[in-house]
């Protein structure tokens, strides 16, 4: 079946724009386009995908199976790597052509980037790190995000396009339908001479020790380490169990630890089998990110903290007296 590609029926579509490095999708692409499949659904309307890059005609179909009625390929040679200028402006111009009810981007490096350029450009509004996207009963899109000790909903009721960006694991990776069927729009890319900025190069960084997404233990360490050696006892701890060492927010702004271990709202969804928070509060931004975890324990010196009505075993105790103690059972057993 074709779909046709009138003016018409693409009015009020909700678009994804596609996170693509190297000839890979990062999979908050095919998770965001899982989510608009659904909202669309009801009431009817496109989903459409845009995708940047050079030599990308191969990925449109695993866009379409993932649920896009229409993916918008924006091809050049210029495109070998993310271009912001370039990426920008030929979203904003598309979108001010086709007028779509909603944009989804990633919160990837470039989603992060990309969102609140588009959304100034098009004078709408933008919630970042939702952690669930929804309709009202008017169809208006919900926005939730964690606040005030409870979700918060952000609409957009009167700006068009609905703008939102979301993290990888907030929706499920969506089943590939290899039997849908969609259709591919060449789009021109907006490529101005003087390109303000540009992209050289991507240098992809190794980060030490397992991945806190895919290990079956997670440690994270937050402001209770207190300085370096704290950290290094939390690390140590963690190394002990064999497991993967996140973080909270004030654990990256102190330099303890890299951002791309943060787990959170807007930091990564992790869901191990086992999760031990350290020295950590049990902050909403930082919960969101372990849901999916299947048993949790906090080490807290504060049997007041709210972490403790959050987890399944609590220990009240000051981490850098537990710790080496529990390290050491660790070791002998
Ligand atoms: C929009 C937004 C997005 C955010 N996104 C994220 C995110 O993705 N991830 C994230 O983590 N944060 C995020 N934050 C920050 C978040 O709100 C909290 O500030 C942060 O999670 C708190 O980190 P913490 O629990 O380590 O620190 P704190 O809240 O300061 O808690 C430290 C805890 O350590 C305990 N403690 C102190 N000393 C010891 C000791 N010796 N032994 C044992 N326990 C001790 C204290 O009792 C306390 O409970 C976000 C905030 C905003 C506004």
């Amino acid at each position: 079946m074709t779909i046709e590609t009138t003016i018409e029926n693409e009015m009020e579509a909700i678009w994804v724009v596609a996170d693509q490095i190297n000839g890979a999708i990062n999979p908050v692409t095919f998770q965001l386009l899982g989510q608009a499949r659904k909202l669309a659904d009801d009431p009817a309307r496109k989903v459409a995908c845009i995708i940047f890059g050079d030599e990308i005609g191969g990925l449109t179909t695993s866009l379409v199976g993932a649920g896009a009625d229409i993916v918008y390929k924006a091809e050049s040679s210029d495109l070998k790597l993310y271009q912001q200028n370039i990426y920008k402006d030929t979203i904003v111009a598309l979108a001010k052509e086709k007028q779509p009810d909603m944009i989804f981007l990633g919160s990837t490096s470039v989603g992060r980037e990309l969102a609140p350029l588009v959304a100034a450009a098009l004078n709408t509004g933008l919630s970042a790190h939702c952690i669930d996207l929804c309709l009202d009963e008017e169809g208006i899109l919900e926005q939730k995000i964690p606040a005030y000790g409870g979700l918060m909903t952000i609409i957009c009721p009167s700006k068009r396009p609905q703008m939102a960006t979301c993290a990888q694991g907030v929706f499920a990776t969506p089943e590939m339908d290899e039997k849908r069927q969609g259709i591919t729009i060449d789009v021109p890319i907006c490529n101005s001479e003087f390109q303000k900025i540009q992209t050289l190069e991507i240098v992809q960084e190794s980060l030490e020790g397992l991945s806190i997404e895919t290990a079956s233990s997670v440690v994270a360490g937050g402001a209770g380490a207190g300085d370096t050696k704290g950290w290094d006892l939390i690390k140590e701890f963690s190394d002990t169990l064999g497991a993967a060492l996140g973080c909270t927010r004030p654990a990256v702004d102190e330099g303890w630890a890299e951002l791309d271990t943060m787990i959170g709202q807007s930091g990564k969804m992790v869901s191990p089998e086992l999760y031990i928070g350290v020295g950590l509060s049990g902050e909403q931004q930082h919960m969101v990110g372990i849901m999916e975890a299947k048993l949790m324990i906090a080490i807290n010196n504060d049997e007041k903290s709210p972490v403790f009505e959050q987890v399944d075993y609590g220990v009240v105790g000051d981490c850098k007296e537990f710790l080496p103690v529990l390290i050491n059972k660790i070791k002998e057993s």
